[in-house]
């Protein structure tokens, strides 16, 4: 078999195993990251974790040192190893890779285990190749629920000096090149009042009509943000968006709410938005809704909880990340999606970043989520390009 056979083999190989680790977001990922990890020490890897809280779930960062160093910036592959939950209906088991025709199927197939194998397949090449620069791995947990791992590693990366290099997100783009996309800020807004009987307003605190109040101010901001469109936004639609998903609270037409909660989310195409979002709110809710709640019953509360906050990937005039990625698959488009990565965070702290990984969006969190295998052999393309890129 020639060795292009075996490395196809290999990703696929290394893509059933990390199927078969059940990573959903927010449970343990331990194993599946000891199972990179391996392979990438037995490459001559060095690598550190990054964990959260409870040490349930690991980042890895690992490193494939340049033989000989010429100033070129390092090589960041990166990918999150949390899936999304599966729901039921699926065709086959969902943790276990399933080769049907030319799809492989199972849950992360394409979102986004199809490139963390590619790169793991990728490692030994790097390692017996006469790298000029760094080639790093970056492996995140719980991408999915709002980006909690990554700014871990991120502050790490920022401790430890990281400034400069090229990152590759490789997120399901049909190997095409994002190169910018909205931030996606999440919260939960809770109320606290005084429950009373309905014929006494005066003497409870409605939760429900100052969480009312709330969401009108929200909707009146929503305005403001469409008068700061910014010229040239390359953003559909153009401006920052603002959406209420729910609110929730009250028990009986004739009792008083002493609780409500509301979930809303914001999408700003410049952080800026954001800020001034929240500057807004925060002064509306403390200069105006708390003080009158607390005028009648002192223990009343607001409190904005952050579920997420995945700050924007921007569009850079000349992305050095972009024109890398360009020079390779000789493709020169750029385009801007709806959903949030990682990239932002990388670029936040220098690195010049492009998001570009094998499979289309289009499977990713379905019931049946495949990639076809043809991804595959175009990423292993791509790495072979960036290795030629790596050696002098
Ligand atoms: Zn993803």
């Amino acid at each position: 078999m020639s060795t292009e056979n075996n490395l196809y083999q290999n990703s696929v190989e290394i893509l059933s195993d990390l199927i078969s680790f059940k990573t959903i977001s927010g449970q343990d990922n331990n194993s599946l990251i000891n199972y990179c990890d391996d392979i990438l020490k037995k490459n001559g890897a060095t690598s550190f974790k990054v964990y959260d809280e409870g040490k349930k779930r690991v980042n890895l960062f690992a490193t494939l040192k340049a033989k000989k160093s010429n100033g070129k910036v390092p090589i960041i592959l990166s990918g999150h190893t949390d899936v999304v939950p599966v729901s039921k209906g699926w065709s086959s088991d969902p943790f276990k890779a399933t080769i049907k025709g030319d799809k492989l199927y199972g849950r992360g197939s394409c979102d986004m285990k199809g490139f963390i194998a590619c790169a793991l397949a990728y490692a030994p090449i790097f390692a017996n190749s006469n790298l000029d620069r760094d080639i790093n791995f970056s492996f995140t947990f719980d991408e999915e629920t709002a980006c909690i791992g990554a700014p871990l590693l991120i502050k790490e990366l920022k401790n430890r000096g990281f400034n400069k290099g090229i990152c590759i997100v490789g997120e399901p783009t049909n190997m095409k090149i994002i190169d910018a996309h909205k931030g996606a800020y999440e919260y939960t807004t809770y109320f606290e009042g005084l429950a009373g009987h309905s014929s006494q307003p005066h003497k409870g605190v409605s939760a429900v009509e100052y969480a009312a109040r709330y969401v009108t101010k929200l909707i009146e901001l929503r305005e403001k943000l469409k008068d700061r469109t910014p010229k040239n936004s390359i953003f559909t639609p153009p401006h920052s968006t603002l959406s209420i998903g729910g609110i929730f609270g009250g028990i009986a037409h004739n009792v008083i709410a002493d609780k409500c909660h509301v979930k809303w989310e914001t999408r700003p195409v410049v952080k800026d938005d954001a800020i001034f979002l929240n500057k807004e709110l925060d002064k509306y809710v403390n200069e105006k809704l708390l003080p009158e709640m607390k005028k009648i019953y002192p223990e009343s509360n607001i409190k904005k909880e952050i579920i997420g906050e995945i700050i924007g990937f921007d569009r850079e005039e000349n992305s050095e990340a972009c024109e890398f990625v360009s020079s390779i698959t000789g493709d020169n488009s750029r385009e801007v999606v709806s959903f949030g990565t990682e990239a932002g965070l990388f670029q936040e702290i220098g690195i010049s970043t492009a998001v570009c990984g094998p499979g289309s969006i289009e499977q990713a969190h379905k019931i049946d989520e495949f990639i076809e295998l043809k991804e595959l052999k175009k990423c292993l393309q791509f790495l072979e390009g960036v290795k030629e890129k790596s050696i002098n």
